[in-house]
């Protein structure tokens, strides 16, 4: 079956793809819907969308879905659907495209606090050179004033050694911080 679109509607849809495309230096037209990126995504249970989905509603248009999804937060950027497309597409870096336009553009969160979230685990990267899981555990139930969110399981994972007291240093946290401010992420990283 093909479908007609007229010139403003075609260009519309296009402009997203577009946006996306730039920000990500991906080209979606690569995408041949074959799925091998879902198939092969060890979080797409938690998803509201697969990957294969959100690569397709980008093509579409459908930019409110896309940068309102729970999938774009919840992707891990492991890279595993990177290695499977037969395209060669980086869906995390097409993942990461649309979280930082849905921050900049004030698309709401699918769920509360996840943003929050995000913010401080970057704020931590940016500091530390990494995201120690023990302070942002502490620092997300601290300002979300759930003091004790999953502190048995935080429990559990300290008495396993997976988690540390305090945040191990690396080298160059330097280069790191200026890497940051090249990438200007002012607004998106807490004081
Ligand atoms: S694996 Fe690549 S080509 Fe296949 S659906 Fe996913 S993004 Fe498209
Ligand atoms: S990078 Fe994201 S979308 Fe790709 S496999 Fe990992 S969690 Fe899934």
């Amino acid at each position: 079956m093909r479908i007609f679109l007229s010139n403003r509607t075609g260009s519309i849809q296009r402009e997203f793809q577009h946006e996306i495309e730039e920000k990500s230096k991906q080209n979606l037209d690569r995408c041949l819907g074959c799925g091998a990126c879902t198939g092969g995504c060890p979080n797409v249970d938690f998803f509201d969308y697969s990957p294969r989905e959100i690569i397709a509603m980008i093509k579409l248009g459908d930019k409110k879905k896309v940068l309102e999804s729970e999938t774009i937060w919840y992707c891990l950027g492991c890279y595993l659907c990177e290695e499977r497309c037969p395209g060669r597409i980086s869906i995390p870096r097409v993942m990461d495209s649309c979280r930082e336009m849905s921050l900049v553009e004030g698309y709401e969160a699918a769920r509360e606090n996840i943003v929050l979230f995000h913010k401080l685990f970057l704020t931590q990267v940016a500091r530390y050179g990494r995201s120690p899981e023990t302070l942002l555990a502490l620092l997300f139930n601290f300002k979300t004033k759930d003091y004790l969110r999953d502190a048995d399981l935080g429990r559990r994972m300290f008495l396993k050694g997976k988690m540390k007291l305090f945040p191990e240093r690396v080298r160059n946290r330097e280069e790191i911080r200026s890497l940051f401010k090249e990438a200007d992420f002012r607004g998106v990283l807490l004081k």
